[in-house]
């Protein structure tokens, strides 16, 4: 039997029609409430619970911070060793933040693919479990805890945004919603302009890799998206959209101004396709946004986005 989760049943909120351009009311999910900051507690702490299960006795992550900081949290909760690997582009309070909550840091390599194979490598070494931030079934059977707690409130809801990052989070909802009888609930899937690997890969029909990254919601910055979610669209209705790094920052001011939480931008992502692209939400009755959270924010930074972008 597994244990029990270490994420939250996290609340549900309902903005009014007004709040948006799409004008209509908005289901929230408020996974920026999880004790980690942001939805990956779901997935990482099923995934390091079962390693912990199978034996292991230390972990080893590669994050450029909230699957570290849901690691560093399970690691602790769980009471053994972690160690995160983080490209040397991860801030020193995110560094920081995970140190805080209990795991080593050791800082390797320039961008996350680099951290990701030293910290793969270093597991090997040591003989410990290498737990992925994104590309694993179980981290995505674990996200998917999301709509099963959506379905057990018995909120309707005929749409699932989301942002986009390597995809777990993607494929944790998709997950989530055919393990409820949901296959035919549309997800739309939303990446800032500048991370949007999911996007340019749909459009030249192959999982490409983006040369690089150039938006600051940097949970949003990998290079390439999971073969498993690149492949999501032949079984499940997803459609792709982006906006910008402004109308991501924006989305995530005016959401700290009504609900008093701040989020990433990579979280502002999924916000903002209510303003951005009312067009695709008119097809909709009740959509529903993940606000899947992130520490890598601060009143200081937010303020430092809005005078650069706004
Ligand atoms: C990790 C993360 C994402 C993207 O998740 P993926 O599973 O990589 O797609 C989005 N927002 C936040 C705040 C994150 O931490």
């Amino acid at each position: 039997m597994p244990s029990a989760p270490l994420h939250l049943d996290t609340p549900l909120f309902r903005t009014s029609a007004d709040y948006s351009a799409s004008n209509k009311p908005l289901w929230l999910k408020l996974d920026a409430l999880q004790p980690s900051g942001s939805f990956k507690l779901r997935g990482v702490g099923r995934l390091c619970q079962h390693e912990i299960e199978n034996g292991a006795q230390e972990i080893f992550c590669a994050s450029g911070g909230n699957a570290g900081i849901a690691a560093a949290y399970a690691g602790r909760a769980l009471g053994i060793p972690v160690t995160i690997v983080v490209p040397a582009t991860t801030s020193a309070e995110v560094r920081q933040s995970i140190e805080a909550t209990g795991a080593a840091v050791i800082v390797h390599g320039t961008v996350f693919d680099e951290a990701n194979a030293f910290a793969i490598e270093q597991a090997k070494a040591s003989n410990a479990a290498y737990v992925h931030p994104f590309d694993h079934p179980l981290l995505w059977k674990g996200h998917g805890t999301l709509i099963d707690e959506v379905v057990g409130k018995d909120a309707d809801f005929d749409c699932v945004i989301t942002s986009v990052g390597g995809g777990g989070l993607l494929a944790g909802i998709v997950a989530g919603l055919q393990r409820n009888g949901l296959s035919d609930v549309p997800v739309i899937a939303s990446e800032t302009e500048g991370a949007a690997s999911l996007h340019a890969s749909l459009a030249a029909g192959e999982r490409i890799a983006l040369p690089g990254i150039s938006s600051i919601a940097s949970s949003l910055g990998a290079r390439q998206v999971a073969q498993h979610v690149f492949d999501l669209p032949k079984h499940h209705p997803i459609e792709s959209v982006t906006v910008t790094d402004a109308q991501a920052v924006a989305a995530c001011l005016k959401f700290a101004d009504a609900y008093r939480i701040l989020v990433e931008p990579a979280c502002g992502a999924a916000l903002a396709v209510a303003d951005v692209h009312p067009d695709i939400l008119a097809r909709f009755k009740n959509p529903l946004i993940e606000v899947c959270g992130g520490i890598g924010v601060s009143l200081e930074k937010l303020k430092a986005w809005k005078e650069r972008l706004l």
